[in-house]
This record gives structure tokens, C-alpha cells and sequence, in this order.
């Protein structure tokens, strides 16, 4: 997938910029999306199920471990958040949106919540620190 086009804490949605010749659902110039979880065993009876989520070996595709000792994909460090004077915007202020908040702070972001809640203002910017809130129906 090329440069996102959209990230949040939970999924990132970018443009297919080349395929495998075993892909059959994307094509390149497609939008597309990855979840939160990357990988699974696949002989395992969960994955059997098609309750991967539940595999022993389930790889999340956030800072998740591959089987050679690499790290699944960061998006924090990866789009650079830790270099100073960055500026990250989080929608869906729920639980991932609150880890976000927490962890963009501690890599001394600016941090602008986003949410269609006023009433979540105070937690957002009172509890955890975010430095603005926009309600995005405003
Ligand atoms: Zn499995």
C-alpha cells in the first residue's frame, strides 16, 4: 500500500500502489484499508473458525511481534511523531482514541481531539492533556 491516506489509531487506509500475483480482491489505483490485526497461525482451531482474533499467534498490525523478532508496523513513530513539532489529530475518541491521545503526549505532540460529542471536551483536554478539541459537526 502507498502513503496513507488516512490514519487514525485503529486503521490506516491508503492507495494499492502494487499487488502480489496470488491477489484477487485489489488492484492497483484501489482504495484499501488495514484493521488491526495482520496475521494468524491458520491451523489452529480458532483460525479454523475464522476466529483469528482468538489464534495464539494472532500478529497485531500494531507494534506487533513477526515470527524473525520484527515489529509490526508503528504508525506513531512510523509518520514521525516523536520529532518535535508535530501535530496529530484524533478521531473517534473512544478507547484506541484515548491510547492515542496518551501516547502522542508522552512524544510531546501537539494534540487535537476530534469528535462529534462536545460533552467529551473536558475529559479529552482536562484528563489527558490534549492542547484542542473541534467538534467535527461544527
Ligand atoms: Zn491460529
Amino acid at each position: 500500500m502507498g502513503d496513507p491516506l488516512r490514519s487514525c489509531s485503529h486503521e490506516i487506509v491508503g492507495q494499492v500502489t502494487s499487488i502480489g500475483h496470488n491477489v484477487t480482491k485489489f488492484r492497483v489505483g484501489d482504495i484499501a484499508g488495514v484493521g488491526c490485526i495482520i496475521g494468524s497461525c491458520g491451523p489452529c482451531d480458532n483460525c479454523k473458525q475464522d476466529l483469528e482474533n482468538y489464534c495464539p499467534k494472532m500478529l497485531w498490525t500494531f507494534n506487533g511481534h513477526h515470527e524473525d523478532g520484527t515489529r509490526a508496523f508503528a504508525p506513531l513513530k512510523y509518520f514521525g511523531l516523536s520529532k518535535l513539532d508535530r501535530h496529530l489529530g484524533v478521531a473517534e475518541f473512544g478507547g484506541v482514541g484515548h491510547m492515542a491521545v496518551k501516547f502522542a503526549k508522552a512524544f510531546g505532540a501537539k494534540v487535537t481531539v476530534i469528535s462529534s460529542s462536545p460533552s467529551k471536551k473536558k475529559e479529552a483536554v482536562e484528563r489527558l492533556g490534549a492542547d484542542s478539541f473541534l467538534v467535527s459537526h461544527n
